[in-house]
């Protein structure tokens, strides 16, 4: 049976009325948008490159702090994953046509983001 004085087990209309106030979330929960320099090197070396990362792909929120130390995820073969997992926001689809030339790129942003 529920319990409507607990929040956890009301509408979640209801749960946000004034009477039934909810706790406020930890500071620690918000991610400030990415600004640093280190972030923005690392924003550059990859356009540069025409690399795709499951950074941005799948909306990752350490973005910021990953790649302020030169820190990123790197997708090959495109930017569609043939998977479709529910919890990733990475597109799911038919991959596109393979880039011949891709490999010989990667490297070289890896040496550069050391
Ligand atoms: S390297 Fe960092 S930003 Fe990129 S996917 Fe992993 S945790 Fe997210």
């Amino acid at each position: 049976m529920r319990d409507i004085n607990l929040p956890g087990m009301r509408h979640p209309e209801k749960a946000h009325r004034p009477d039934n106030a909810q706790p406020k979330k930890p500071a620690w929960i918000r991610v400030k948008a990415p600004t640093s320099e280190g972030y923005k090197r690392t924003r550059d070396i990859l356009r540069d490159k025409r690399l795709v990362t499951v950074c941005e792909e799948a909306g990752c929120p350490n973005v910021g702090e990953c790649w302020s130390q030169g820190h990123a995820t790197m997708m090959i073969m495109g930017e569609i994953c043939t998977r479709g997992c529910t919890f990733c926001n990475v597109a799911t689809g038919k991959p596109q046509t393979l880039d011949a030339f891709e490999p010989a790129g990667s490297p070289m942003p890896s040496a550069n983001l050391a």
